[in-house]
């Protein structure tokens, strides 16, 4: 269904990239389906139709007559002016995702005044690599047919989850964040590495495979991470002195803050 329909990007940063990229080498869509809007910004726009063959127009020029979805990837105070911008030319048939941080999608629908099927999107930029996790929640007009376009849209840049739209901020603060906060995780391990002796890309070649490994054993195994940690430390050994010290420099506090803190400036946007 996915490869029939024709996609528009209002808004071409990273995370439209990183989907567009999803789309095309994973889903193998075709580029000539896609077309990405981005207002002033001609460079990007060159870029961008460079690098994955597709369309890139500004504003003014996009016709959105044989577009079947629209996905808003314009930062969440661009919101309501693109979205009074695209009123007028939003067409019955179209159905809208938005990727919007913290924009509800009784916002947009108000917005929007008609009854457009409002699908909210958060995939994060793993989409780039296949590798996203997706929340995707569905607005008050959307039918069964178009909550399965955005799933297969989502599967297309990696995995999916239903969740409803209360759950989509702390969703947000999890996912949309998350990679954030491990890439954080691995600059640090590097660091620490190439002070006590190895060179800077072999420390990243170990503690990314480290973190991957990780995050496959927590997927793969029926074990909770808890559980996973428990049976990897042993008293008095490497790992528990490793802990010990997360522990006292507040290591578990602090990621649960992170969670937290993003959950709630996702909710404060709206
Ligand atoms: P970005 O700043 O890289 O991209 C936004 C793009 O929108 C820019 O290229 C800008 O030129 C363009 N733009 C602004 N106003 C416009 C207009 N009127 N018409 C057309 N284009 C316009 O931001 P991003 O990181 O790609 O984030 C985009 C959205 O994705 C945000 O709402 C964010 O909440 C959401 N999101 C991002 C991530 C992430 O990891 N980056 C994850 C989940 C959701």
């Amino acid at each position: 269904m996915l490869k029939y329909k024709n996609i528009a990007f209002i808004g071409a940063g990273s995370m439209a990239e990183a989907m567009v990229s999803g789309l095309i080498n994973k889903a193998e869509m075709s580029p000539d389906r896609i077309t990405a809007v981005n207002h002033t910004n001609e460079e990007r726009r060159i870029e961008l139709s460079s690098k994955y063959k597709i369309q890139t127009v500004a504003f003014e020029e996009i016709s959105l007559r044989n577009k079947d979805v629209i996905i808003l990837a314009v930062k969440p105070k661009q919101a309501e002016a693109v979205l009074q911008r695209l009123k007028s030319v939003l067409q019955d048939h179209h159905v809208i995702l938005s990727v919007l941080a913290g924009i509800s999608t009784r916002y947009i629908e108000e917005i929007l005044e008609k009854p457009f099927p409002v699908i909210r999107v958060m995939p994060n930029t793993s989409s780039m690599i296949g590798e996203s996790i997706t929340g995707i929640s569905a607005g008050k007009y959307v039918e069964n047919d178009d909550l399965d376009l955005a799933q297969e849209l989502s599967k297309a840049i990696g995995k999916v989850k239903i969740i409803s739209e209360k759950q989509m901020d702390v969703f947000t603060g999890i996912a949309g964040s998350g990679p954030a906060y491990f890439y954080y995780l691995l600059e640090h391990m590097e660091d620490a590495a190439v002070e006590y002796g190895l060179d800077r890309e072999l420390a990243r070649d170990i503690a990314a495979q480290t973190l991957y490994g990780a995050s496959k054993m927590v997927m793969e195994s029926d074990d909770s991470p808890a559980e996973l940690r428990k049976k990897v430390t042993s008293p008095n050994g490497t790992t528990a002195a490793g802990l010990q010290a997360l522990k006292e420099n507040g290591g578990g506090d602090a990621i649960e803050k992170a969670v937290k803190n993003a959950a709630r400036r996702s909710r404060s946007l709206r």
